[in-house]
């Protein structure tokens, strides 16, 4: 019998200092390679992976960072159980055509003398802005640091992250940084929920209530299948649904597609954005309605 044939697969090069990484994409890009970037946290799932394999489809040279960012984390208890596995990532990612893997140490991107931050408002005010204080401000910092470390022609982002699309995309135009940002869809559980690195700290019991989060988005798109437009019957709708589930409701919002202005009636494409927690752990999720 034939041993089944091993898939290629080449051990990304991990880098940890944003020079040696800034001199790499730089020498790639004079060489007139397209440079992808995938800036994520870690602990590495399908919903990340379909970013890399965006950007290894549409680039010469595929780089990742993977970087819990400490600035962007409200909450101490969030930041200090957030799941790593550098090593598992690093794996993965060679299955899917990531050549740089730029994994820095808190201290090479925030120096003890750190003291220059990006302040986001518009479309990072309601929402998680609202609920996560400092969490867009954070996000933005460390979102236009790696583009400067990392100056590569497209950054990918999922669209289960909807408002911080919104904010990259604001940030983008206001500060004229030259990169594309492309968004990409959800990827999901075959049950529905959507991906996410803290699925993992939830128990048994958990997931299933977090199965209700999904859910009440499907409930929002049936109602507006069957000709409701009203807003406060659907937003209340989703949070009823996940409420009876015991999810912890943060807010349940129905806003115009592709900004964050919350809408009275369903009349065009609106998004419906959720966010609660489940035990401890905190998710969030969006659908296109209507
Ligand atoms: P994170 O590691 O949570 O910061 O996410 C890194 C990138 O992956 C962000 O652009 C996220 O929006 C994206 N992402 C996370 N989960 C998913 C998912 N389920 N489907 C698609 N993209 C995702």
């Amino acid at each position: 019998m034939s041993a089944a044939p091993t898939p290629l697969t080449t051990e990304p090069q991990l880098i940890q200092r944003a020079n040696a990484l800034r001199t790499l994409i730089v020498a790639a890009r004079r060489e007139e390679k397209t440079v992808g970037l995938v800036p994520t946290m870690g602990a590495l799932h399908a919903g990340h992976l379909s970013l890399v394999d965006a950007a290894a489809d549409h680039c010469d040279l595929v780089v990742v960072t993977i970087f819990v960012n400490p600035t962007q984390f409200n909450d101490a208890n969030d930041l200090a159980e957030y799941p790593r596995d550098l090593n598992s990532d690093v794996a993965k990612l060679a299955e899917h055509g990531c050549q740089l893997v730029f994994a820095p140490p808190v201290e090479e991107m925030y120096g003890p003398h750190h003291a220059t931050f990006v302040e986001p408002a518009g479309v990072a005010e309601p929402l998680e802005g609202a609920h996560r204080p400092g969490h867009f401000r954070g996000v933005a910092t460390v979102v236009l640091k790696l583009f400067n470390i990392a100056p590569a022609d497209v950054a990918y982002f999922g669209r289960k992250d909807y408002q911080q699309c919104l904010v990259v995309k604001q940030l983008v135009r206001d500060l004229n940084v030259p990169i594309e940002i492309d968004v990409l869809p959800i990827v999901r559980e075959a049950d529905g929920l959507a991906l996410s690195s803290r699925n993992a700290r939830l128990s048994p019991q958990e997931r299933r209530q977090a199965l209700a989060i999904p859910e009440s988005l499907q409930a929002a798109a049936d109602l507006v299948q069957s000709g409701e437009t009203s807003a406060e019957t659907i937003r209340l709708r989703m949070r009823s649904h996940m409420e009876q589930a015991g999810v912890k409701v943060d807010y349940a919002e129905l806003v115009e597609e592709g900004d964050v202005t919350p809408v009275d009636r369903v009349t065009g494409p609106t998004v419906a954005l959720v966010a609660g927690c489940v035990g401890k752990t905190r998710l969030i999720d969006n659908r296109t309605i209507g």
